[in-house]
């Protein structure tokens, strides 16, 4: 059975599943997007992800033409039309179809599109041995030009990044703001364990509101450690006890060598562990139910 997609209201086959050589998107990057996961019949964190959708829309001056709830309800109802129980979502919401020209007056209507897929995730091996990751020379774009709390479809300057992590045979990298302060990943959050702080960069410096970030601030300060949000040198990731990344696809993943300098003792930490085991709890047991349960039957 091929996917089903929902394109503005329709679920339509994969291979019809096409944009429009118009569409303001696909010549300008004009849009926005989201990246959202299922765990066990359930949407993980579905309110903050539309939120933060609406936000980004609302940022660029765009409006998504339909409610949140709607929005909601059409992503359930892209899982079930594909009978995923664990999937990866991704939302994109287009400035729709337009002339040649940058002119956001020429575009007719916001485009809607949901691609639930099964997951494509971080080899289990990599959460046992942790990632090697260096810094890029491309650096996040500053918030004065463009705010990267914005995730909008013109991911260029971390596509740029990523090209360099790639040739150097690795899989993630740390991009540093204009500043020289760390940002974030090229599509990760990252955290420093340093003692009993949690600590990871604050948004002002580049990195995005991580739905992952925010929950891994949550549980660190449930379980006793220090969350800290702050300004991060280099340094401060080269001398932690522990590092990780944090994202909707990689959950938690230890960093175990930056820049050819061994973090820690080289091996995920136990404070990581216990972080991604509480996150793991509680994404299979946590968030909005794909199906509705039916009522238990009274009686026999
Ligand atoms: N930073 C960037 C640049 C991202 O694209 C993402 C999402 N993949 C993240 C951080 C992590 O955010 P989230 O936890 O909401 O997936």
């Amino acid at each position: 059975m091929s996917l089903k997609v929902y394109m503005d209201g329709e679920l339509v086959p994969a291979e019809d599943a096409k944009v429009s050589v118009w569409d303001h998107c696909f010549l300008y990057g004009d849009g926005v997007f989201e990246g959202i996961r299922a765990y066990n019949g359930r949407v993980w964190k579905l309110d903050e992800h539309i939120d933060r959708l609406y936000y980004s829309a609302r940022a660029i001056m765009l409006d998504i033409p339909m409610s949140k709830d709607e929005m909601k309800d059409a992503v359930l109802n892209t899982l079930r039309a594909n009978d995923l129980r664990e999937s990866y979502i991704r939302l994109v919401i287009s400035r729709g179809k337009g002339d040649l020209g940058i002119d956001v007056q020429n575009c007719e209507r916001p485009s809607v599109i949901i691609i639930a897929a099964p997951l494509k995730l971080y080899p289990q091996e990599l959460y046992e041995t942790g990632l090697e990751v260096v810094t890029c020379a491309t650096r996040r774009i500053p918030a004065e030009a463009f705010d990267p709390s914005i995730k909008s479809c013109n991911y260029l300057n971390n596509v740029l990044a990523k090209i360099e992590v790639l040739r150097q045979g690795l899989k993630e990298g740390i991009m540093l703001n204009h500043a020289g302060m760390v940002a974030e990943c090229t599509a990760d959050n990252i955290f420093a364990v340093q003692g009993r702080k949690v600590m990871t960069p604050t948004t002002t410096c580049g990195a995005l509101r991580g739905i992952t970030r925010g929950e891994v601030l949550a549980i660190a300060g449930d379980l006793g450690y220090e969350p800290v949000e702050s300004s991060l040198a280099v340094y401060d990731l080269y001398s932690a006890d522990e590092c990780f990344l944090s994202g909707t696809g990689a959950e938690l993943i230890s960093v175990v060598k930056i820049d050819g300098r061994v973090v820690g003792d080289g091996k995920p930490g136990p404070i990581t562990t216990r972080l991604l085991a509480e996150f793991r709890r509680r994404t299979t047991t946590q968030g909005v139910p794909i199906y509705v349960e039916a009522p238990a039957r009274a009686g026999g």
